[in-house]
C-alpha cells in the first residue's frame, strides 16, 4: 500500500476546467525574497552558492549575447554586454559578500544590494543613467532566480503538457501563454475578476489564482492538477487522484458537447421573453470560439490588449486592422469596441510611464482618464475604430465614465476626429452608436443624466463591485468580500436598468456577473437586455435562460430587492424553481 498523499492547495477558481501537466516556472517581475539567518559556519558555503548562481547567470547572458549577435549583429549584442559588466561589478559583489558575512542568506543579500543601488539611481537627473537601473534589477532577478534553483525556460521551449506556475502573472504575461502545451496556470496572488483570470477564460485555460504559496511549494517538473472549477490545485498527486481527475475531465467534455446543441437556439425564457447573448473578447483570435458558441455579437472588445507586449504605441493602422477583422467576422451582428482601459492592473510598456508610478492605480489615471490626458493616443484609436465602422456594425463604448463631463469631453474628441475623416474623404459609419460603461458608483447614481447622452449603456460589474464595496478585485486577501449579490450591487443594477429603459436605451452587462449562471434569473428578472460573457459561458447562461419563465424571474428579483442581507438573498436564489 502506498503512503503517498496528495498535497491540496486551496485558491480562487479563476477559469473553469481541469488540467494536468508538469510545473513550469515563469519568472515573475516582483517575486518575493525572504530573509533567512545563515549561521557563521555556513557562510562560506553560502558564498559558494552565490558564486555558482553568478556563473550560471554569466553562461545564460553569454548565450543571449551570441544569439543577438547572430540575429542582429554586434552593435545590438552590446546591450547584453552591459549586463555582463554589471554582473562583474566589484562593488556590488563586495556589498553582497558583506551582507552574507553578517549572516544574511545570498538571495536576500542580492535583493538588498540591488534595491540600495536602484534607490540611489532615483536621484540621478540623467535619463540614460536613470534607466540603467532596469538593467541592474534585471541582473539581480536573474541571480536570485538561479539561487532559488527555479528552472527558467521560455514558453517556446516547452516539450510536454505544462502548468505555468508564477507568484503573479500580469494580464500581459497571460496573453503570451496561448501555447498549445500550456494546459493551465496557478499563481500565488490574484482575484476572480482580475484581468489575468478574465484572459484565462477567454483562452479557455483552466486557472486557479490566490493560492499564496504555490510558487514556493511547487518544484520544477512536479506533476500538478489544476481544478479550475473548485479553485484547487493538487501538487504531486497519486496515480489514483490523477485517474479520478481524468474521468472528471472526460465527463465535462461530454457535458460541453451536450451544451453545443443549444448553439442555434435563441436565448428566450419558457414564456418567450428574449434577451441577447454577446461575447467578451480580448483578441480577434477568439472569434472562432465565440461564433461556435453561438454569440449574437461582441458586447465587449477589450482593446487595451493591443497595447501589450510591444515597445511602441499601436498605429491607426493596427487599430483599424484589428477592429475591422472582428467587425467583418461578426457581421451582421454588432461589435462593441471599448476604447482602451489601460491602468489599474493593465499596464502597457509603451511609454505611459506616469501610470506605472502610481500608488493607487485603480483609483488613478485609468481608462477614459488616460485617453483624455493623452488625446494623441486616443485619436489614433478613434480613427481606427471609425474607419473600421465602414466594414461592419461597430458600436463605440467609453470605459470608467465617472461623470457627465468626461462623456462630453470624449465626444468632443470623437466629433473632431469625425470632422477630420470627412475632410479626408475617409468613409465611416455616420450613425455609429456611442455608449458608456457604468462601472463607477458615481455613474450609477447619475444614470438618468448619462442615459440621456448615450445610445446604450453596459454595466461593468467587475469594477462596480470593486468600487462600491471598496474591495480590490485582484487582492486574494479580500476575495471573500467581493460579492456580486451584495444588496447594494443589486439595487444599483436595478436602478441602472430602470433609468436607462426610461430614457429609451438598452442595457447590457459585460462584467463577470453576467456570466455567472447563479445570478442569471435575478438579472433576467431585473429586465437586463443583453448579457455579454466569455465564450465558454454563452451556452451555460443560455441553458438557464431557456429553463425559467420571465414571470418567475421577475418575482425572484422583486423579492431579492427587498432583502438587506446577502444571506436572505442567497436563500431566495437557492429555492429557484426553473418553471
Ligand atoms: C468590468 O469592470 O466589469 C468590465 C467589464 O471591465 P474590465 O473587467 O475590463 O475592467
Ligand atoms: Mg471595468
Amino acid at each position: 500500500m502506498s503512503l503517498k498523499k496528495d498535497v491540496i492547495l486551496e485558491g480562487i477558481a479563476a477559469s473553469p476546467g481541469i488540467a494536468i501537466g508538469k510545473a513550469f516556472f515563469l519568472e515573475d517581475d516582483d517575486f518575493c525574497v525572504t530573509c533567512r539567518e545563515i549561521p557563521e559556519y555556513a557562510r562560506e558555503v553560502e558564498k559558494k552558492r552565490l558564486n555558482s548562481a553568478v556563473e550560471k547567470t554569466r553562461d545564460e547572458l553569454k548565450m543571449v549575447y551570441n544569439r543577438i549577435d547572430e540575429v542582429l549583429g554586434k552593435s545590438y549584442a552590446r546591450i547584453a554586454d552591459v549586463h555582463l559588466l554589471i554582473l562583474d561589478d566589484p562593488t556590488m559583489k563586495k556589498n553582497v559578500y558583506e551582507l552574507i558575512d553578517n549572516g544574511i542568506n545570498a538571495e536576500y543579500a542580492v535583493f538588498r544590494t540591488v534595491d540600495d543601488i536602484v534607490h540611489s539611481f532615483e536621484f540621478i537627473e540623467d535619463g540614460y543613467f536613470r534607466e540603467r537601473k532596469v538593467d541592474i534589477q534585471d541582473i539581480g532577478k536573474k541571480i536570485i532566480w538561479n539561487l532559488l534553483g527555479k528552472q527558467k525556460k521560455t514558453l517556446a521551449s516547452l516539450e510536454e503538457d505544462s502548468i505555468v506556475i508564477s507568484r503573479n502573472l500580469t494580464p500581459a504575461d497571460t496573453m503570451t501563454i496561448r501555447e498549445k502545451l500550456v494546459k493551465g496556470f496557478a499563481t500565488d496572488v490574484g482575484g476572480k475578476t482580475s484581468h489575468t483570470a478574465i484572459i484565462a477564460q477567454g483562452l479557455s485555460i483552466p486557472a486557479v489564482v490566490g493560492l499564496k504559496v504555490i510558487s514556493s511549494q511547487a518544484q520544477t517538473s512536479d506533476v500538478i492538477i489544476i481544478d479550475g472549477n473548485r479553485g484547487e490545485v493538487v501538487l504531486r498527486p497519486t496515480t489514483k487522484t490523477i485517474s479520478k481527475y481524468r474521468k472528471e475531465h472526460t465527463l465535462q467534455f461530454a457535458k460541453k458537447k451536450d451544451l453545443e446543441k443549444l448553439k442555434n437556439l435563441s436565448a428566450e425564457t419558457t414564456d418567450k421573453h428574449k434577451v441577447l447573448l454577446f461575447a467578451n473578447i480580448d483578441n480577434p483570435d477568439e472569434m472562432e470560439s465565440i461564433l461556435s458558441n453561438g454569440a449574437m455579437g461582441v458586447g465587449l472588445y477589450r482593446t487595451e490588449f493591443i497595447y501589450f507586449n510591444r515597445d511602441t504605441m499601436p498605429s491607426e493602422k493596427d487599430h483599424f486592422e484589428n477592429y475591422s477583422k472582428v467587425a467583418v467576422a461578426m457581421s451582421p451582428y454588432p461589435t462593441v469596441i471599448r476604447t482602451f482601459d489601460l491602468g489599474g492592473d493593465k499596464l502597457a510598456k509603451t511609454g505611459l510611464l506616469k501610470v506605472e508610478r502610481e500608488k493607487n492605480p485603480f483609483l488613478g489615471l485609468r481608462a477614459i482618464r488616460l485617453s483624455l490626458k493623452y488625446p494623441e493616443i486616443f485619436i489614433d484609436q478613434l480613427r481606427g475604430v471609425l474607419r473600421a465602422s465602414a466594414y461592419g456594425k461597430i458600436r463605440l463604448m467609453y470605459p470608467m465614465i465617472s461623470g457627465i463631463e468626461e462623456l462630453y469631453e470624449a465626444n468632443e474628441v470623437l466629433n473632431k476626429v469625425k470632422q477630420d475623416l470627412r475632410r479626408e474623404n475617409i468613409e465611416f459609419d455616420e450613425k455609429m452608436e456611442v455608449g458608456a460603461m457604468v462601472e463607477v458608483p458615481s455613474a450609477a447614481m447619475i444614470i438618468d443624466a448619462i442615459a440621456n447622452e448615450v445610445d446604450f449603456v453596459s454595466i461593468g460589474t467587475n469594477d462596480l463591485i470593486q468600487y462600491t464595496l471598496a474591495v480590490d478585485r485582484v487582492n486574494e486577501n479580500v476575495a471573500g468580500l467581493y460579492d456580486p449579490l451584495h444588496p447594494a450591487i443589486l439595487r444599483f443594477i436595478k436602478k441602472i436598468i430602470d433609468e436607462s429603459h426610461k430614457a429609451g436605451i438598452t442595457v447590457s452587462m459585460c462584467g463577470e456577473m453576467a456570466g455567472d449562471p447563479y445570478c442569471t434569473p435575478v438579472l433576467l428578472g431585473f429586465g437586463l437586455d443583453q448579457f455579454s460573457v466569455s465564450s465558454a459561458q454563452i451556452p451555460k447562461i443560455k441553458r438557464v435562460i431557456r429553463s425559467i419563465s420571465f414571470e418567475n424571474a421577475k418575482k425572484i428579483s422583486e423579492e431579492v430587492l427587498r432583502c438587506g442581507s446577502r444571506d436572505s438573498i442567497l436563500r431566495i436564489i437557492n429555492t429557484i424553481s426553473t418553471q
